[in-house]
């Protein structure tokens, strides 16, 4: 079982800013900013190595990355915003399934990089 494949077969309800064949983009539950928003590819994969090792993998990092441009757009984020990719344990994944933040609304001020 896997959280985010019940939130994107509808079995766990999610606010949707956006959605197309690939991906589907939702509320983060417990945001850190104004905008917190999940951008999930459709088809289970557990992370960023996962999905470059696949074949169609490509296809939904292209996806995601079209999708991060689209929630920008309809969130108003074009004076910034961050892109984060948490991997594996060490990297404080806790969903085990791609899926990149997109956090802004507000001057991100804690960087570590
Ligand atoms: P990670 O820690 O894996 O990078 O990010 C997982 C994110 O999923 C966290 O920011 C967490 O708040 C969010 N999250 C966990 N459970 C749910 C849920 O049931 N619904 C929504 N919308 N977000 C969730
Ligand atoms: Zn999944």
């Amino acid at each position: 079982m896997c959280l985010f494949c019940d939130i994107v077969e509808g079995k766990i309800p999610s606010t949707k800013v956006y959605e197309n064949d690939k991906v589907l983009c939702f509320r983060d539950i417990n945001p850190v900013a104004p905008t917190h928003v999940l951008v999930v590819p459709k088809k289970h994969f557990d992370n960023i190595i996962d999905v470059s090792s696949k074949e169609d993998g490509a296809l939904y990092l292209d996806a995601c990355a079209k999708a991060v441009s689209e929630v920008a757009k309809i969130e108003g984020l074009g004076t910034g915003f961050r892109v984060i990719n948490n991997c594996g344990e060490d990297g404080g994944q806790t969903v085990m399934h791609l899926h990149f933040h997109v956090i802004g609304g507000v001057k991100l001020t804690e960087k570590m990089i």
